[in-house]
């Protein structure tokens, strides 16, 4: 149901949305965890414009893609959809760049009326800057019980600053793409990964070893990206090539990453997992 390169970029998230709309399951509210507020957007609005499409074909019942044709499609595509997606933006008039708690009554006062449509209630960024403790406390009661075909989607880009109280009544997702941030903490472009030399990633000595593993592990920490996710990662992207180009390098790396799988499954800490798969990649 979404545009291609989203399916390629977060899968997951793809896969996890399309289920929950073809079994009825879509929670009241969601948050958006993600580097990139515009994937975040897009993500938000493609699912408006999924449950709105009136192209004949779409039904939430079949995986099409929504037709971008429809009065629907292009409303929301131009944020001007009235009630589809309401994108809630800070008061112009805030200094601070705040949705303040009159911007939070008028909305809830729109939402108030019923719909014909499907409304997506969209927060850009939802920091406690932001989305101040009194605006989120008024908006709580009604994220608790949102209105009939209401979704609210709160992105943000960690989940650390949004208000507990939003958090314990939404539902998180991640929007990182994993290999990405994982690899950009490794001084590795990820566009550059299908060509990059690993033989030259391999730490040169204790230090610089310690070093990669720290940075690897603070990523995954901050993004929290799964330890097990990296690790087929790190599989995918290197064995193929290696296997022909330098088998040596190949069982390094086979040996590290195996060995790393082994202590993950025998619950050693990640932290641990981690140090060890780089001491284990040092030059021999
Ligand atoms: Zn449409």
């Amino acid at each position: 149901m979404f545009p291609n390169d989203l399916q390629t970029d977060y899968p997951e998230v793809a896969k996890f949305l399309t289920n929950a709309i073809l079994k009825n399951r879509l929670a009241n509210s969601y948050v958006l965890i993600g580097k990139n507020p515009n994937d975040i957007l897009r993500i938000s609005k493609t699912l408006a414009k999924i449950l709105n499409c009136t192209d004949k074909g779409l039904s939430v019942h079949t995986l099409s893609k929504p037709c971008e044709e429809c009065l629907n499609c292009k409303w929301i595509e131009r944020d001007e959809h009235p009630q589809a997606f309401i994108n809630v933006k800070a008061d112009p008039e805030s200094k601070k760049e705040q949705i303040k708690i009159d911007n939070i009554r008028e909305l809830l006062n729109t939402l108030n009326i019923t719909s014909d449509y499907f409304r997506i209630v969209f927060f850009q960024a939802s920091s406690l800057q932001f989305l101040p403790s009194d605006s989120c406390n008024l908006l709580l009661k009604t994220v608790e019980e949102t209105p009939e075909r209401t979704i609210f989607i709160f992105g943000n880009q960690s989940r650390n600053d949004i208000l507990g109280t939003i958090l314990s009544r939404s539902q998180t997702i991640y929007i990182n793409k994993k290999s990405e941030s994982i690899f950009d903490a490794l001084n590795v472009n990820a566009s550059e990964l299908t060509s990059y030399n690993f033989t030259e990633y391999f730490p040169k000595n204790v230090t610089e070893s310690l070093e990669k593993s720290r940075n690897a592990y603070e990523c995954i920490q901050k993004d929290e990206v799964d330890l097990n996710d990296f690790l087929i990662n790190l599989a995918v992207k290197n064995y193929d090539r290696l296997k022909y180009e330098d088998q040596k390098q190949f069982c390094h790396l086979h040996y590290g990453i195996t060995n790393a799988y082994a202590k993950l499954k025998s619950f050693m800490q990640p932290k641990i997992v981690v140090e060890d798969l780089f001491l284990n990649f040092l030059k021999k």
